[in-house]
């Protein structure tokens, strides 16, 4: 069984899968971490965001077992992931890690973007996890202040639009719901009420 959960930033994709997933007893992998990480050893090694060989080979390298997640979550990592995620080269270089995560024996859980549309398109199921703008911004804000990053909602809507933006119109994967998706609206819901609905999506 692969479970693909797809969505924009700080919908609640990650938390939700989590929770599938230690519920299910199945691996779980949030995608949007190897972008991230991408991202960190690009600036690691001084090079341009931009530089799509140097985007590349960084992709290549990267092992499952390698992140620190307290130093990918930042509002920083986000951006720059998000910039190294539009670069087709980089996608590319990650769908087969991707691919073999997702065809371990009994199945997986993933979250990204493209995990429905283009990793995984015969995962079932595939759910859409979204929420307003103005719901996930202050997801997000409280999240960060929880790392001790004291940012301003105002700033943390800006990189969130900033975001969807830019994850919607690149011309690879862009984010998009895919057809057989069922769609999650988590904004008036709390994290046991999500998982709820999500579960009762994995069990129909
Ligand atoms: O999900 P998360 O916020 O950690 O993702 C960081 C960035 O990585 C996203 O804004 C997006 O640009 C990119 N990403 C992606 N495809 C995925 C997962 C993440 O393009 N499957």
């Amino acid at each position: 069984m692969i479970i693909a959960l797809d969505g924009p930033a700080a919908s609640g994709k990650g938390t939700l899968a989590r929770r599938l997933a230690r519920h299910m007893g199945l691996p779980h992998l949030d995608s949007g971490l190897l972008y991230r990480a991408t991202a960190q050893a690009l600036i690691e090694q001084g090079c341009d965001l931009a530089d799509s060989a140097a985007a590349v080979k960084a992709a290549r390298g990267l092992a499952l077992t390698d992140f620190d997640e307290a130093a990918l979550r930042g509002r920083d990592m986000a951006e720059a992931a998000s910039v190294v995620a539009a670069i087709p080269e980089v996608r590319t270089a990650l769908i087969d890690l991707q691919r073999g995560f997702a065809a371990r024996p009994g199945g997986a859980v993933l979250d990204g973007r493209d995990i429905g549309t283009v990793i995984c398109p015969e995962a079932s199921p595939k759910i859409f996890v979204t929420a307003s703008v103005e719901a996930r911004a202050m997801r997000r804000a409280l999240e960060l202040k929880g790392r001790g990053e004291a940012v301003d909602y105002a700033c943390v809507l800006e990189d969130i639009r900033k975001r969807d933006e830019r994850d919607s119109s690149r011309a690879v994967a862009p984010l998009k719901v895919a057809a057989d998706a069922f769609v999650l609206d988590t904004t008036k819901l709390d994290v046991e009420a999500a998982f709820e609905a999500a579960l009762a999506i994995v069990n129909s």
